[in-house]
């Protein structure tokens, strides 16, 4: 049986180098950069301007104030897009819009506010500007050439502007890894079925394909087969075809009707482990084919949840190109239980306090208690060890992405 620790780490080095891809802007958003991306050109690309107003000379208003108004004549108007920004000579003003060139001549911006407005001409200036004011240099943000984004960056909405910004409409990202799911179990019956005796609702279905798209899957098959070596061959026989990554739940434990590692040795699937010192969860298994991560989950959900967030979550990331989230430590509100020998997972809520990260363990404890993850914002972990953690301690803390970090609780 492998620690927890060195279960991960044989996940991690399994993981393959990730594929890259070319995809549009409009969907880009969620994906992970394969390429750097650099800045084409400076930016602001030309000196504009940051205001509605009047282009100047600084050295014709220098006695300019609210009292002693400077008048000066209008020669133009520049808009944002104009061609050809103009020229302002000694006593002259130019109007410019916000993103308007600069025009020849002018060294300042005094906004339509500090004038008599863009109707009235001459132009009286109420105001004695500095040189560059109300101006956005050339190259001030970004010098051309320089590193925007790095490979390895998640698409958000900074991301697709800095992008669009520099003129791109297609960005390399690396593939969305396609995940197969497959439940086993002759007593599950789909949602909108009718029940019979001894039969229970396929639950890990839904949970374990939403697990896989939130972390950045494609899902491109879930199925459900019954306890039956033939069914199982048949059906991991044709998700290894196309899936980079399979995830069997249920059929890995002592059972007599648990086929799945049998079946998954049988189709050239390499096992890498089997159980692992935890609790949930001691019945996960991992194995290699030649193109396909395997992951055997434990059928009990809470099982099956808290080993997706451990296991496979960090693998989808790996296979994007993304680096795994580091844990946090947060401090316990409530005493939580250790194992002597076993790796003690509870999922948890996490909250804000005073500035400090504050947790406690759900209530109801059983892997078969699926409403503890209703409430929950966090997996929290601990080693083994003698006795409870006391409140007070300080524990590992997996914050559930798709959640939010509430204040005080
Ligand atoms: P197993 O890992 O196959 O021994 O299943 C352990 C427990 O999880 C049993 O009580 C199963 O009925 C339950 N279980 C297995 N698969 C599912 C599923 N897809 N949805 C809900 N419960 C399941
Ligand atoms: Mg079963």
């Amino acid at each position: 049986m492998k620690s927890v620790p060195e279960a991960q780490k044989i996940v991690a080095a399994a993981v393959p180098v990730p594929t890259p891809e070319r995809v549009p802007l409009a969907e880009l958003t969620g994906r992970v950069l394969a390429e750097p991306i650099l800045a084409p050109f400076p930016r602001p690309r030309y000196t504009d301007s940051a205001m509605d107003g009047f282009a100047v000379r600084t050295a014709d208003l220098a006695r300019a104030d609210g009292q002693n108004p400077v008048a000066l004549r209008l020669v133009g108007v520049t808009a944002a897009g104009a061609r050809e920004p103009g020229v302002v000579g000694h006593g002259e003003c130019r109007q410019v819009m916000t993103g308007a060139a600069i025009p020849e001549g002018a060294d300042a911006v005094v906004k339509v506010e500090d004038t008599s407005g863009f109707d009235k001409e001459p132009v009286q200036v109420y105001h004695a500007p500095q040189v560059g004011e109300n101006m956005r240099q050339a190259g001030e943000e970004i010098p051309a050439g320089e590193l925007l984004l790095t490979p390895g960056t998640r698409f958000g909405p900074g991301e697709l502007g800095i992008l669009a910004g520099c003129g791109l409409d297609t960005a390399s990202v690396y593939l969305r890894p396609p995940v197969a799911l497959i439940t086993t179990g002759n007593e599950l019956v789909r949602p909108g079925e009718p029940l019979s005796p001894g039969m229970i609702y396929n639950s890990n279905l839904p949970v374990l394909r939403t697990l896989a798209e939130l972390a950045g899957a494609t899902i491109i098959s879930a199925e459900t087969v019954p306890d039956d070596q033939q069914a199982q061959r048949d059906s991991v026989a044709q998700a290894l075809e196309q899936a980079k990554l399979l995830m069997v739940s249920g059929g890995v434990s002592m059972g007599r009707f648990d086929h799945v590692r049998e079946v998954l040795r049988s189709q050239g699937i390499r096992e890498q482990f089997w159980r692992v010192a935890q609790k949930p969860g001691k019945p996960l298994y991992f194995g290699t084919g030649p193109d396909t991560l395997v992951f055997g989950l434990p059928g009990n959900p809470v099982s099956a949840f808290i080993c997706f967030m451990e296991f496979i979550w960090p693998t989808l990331e790996r296979l994007q190109g993304l680096a795994p989230r580091p844990q946090l430590q947060g401090t316990l509100s409530a005493p939580y239980p250790r194992e002597q020998k076993l790796w003690r997972f509870l999922l948890g809520e996490a909250w804000v306090q005073a500035g400090r990260l504050m947790v406690r363990p759900s209530g109801k404890r059983g892997s078969h208690m699926f409403t503890t993850t209703l409430k929950a914002n966090c997996i929290l972990s601990v080693s083994p060890g003698e006795g409870p953690l006391e409140e007070g301690a300080e524990i590992s803390v997996r914050l559930l992405p798709w959640t939010l970090l509430p204040g005080e609780a």
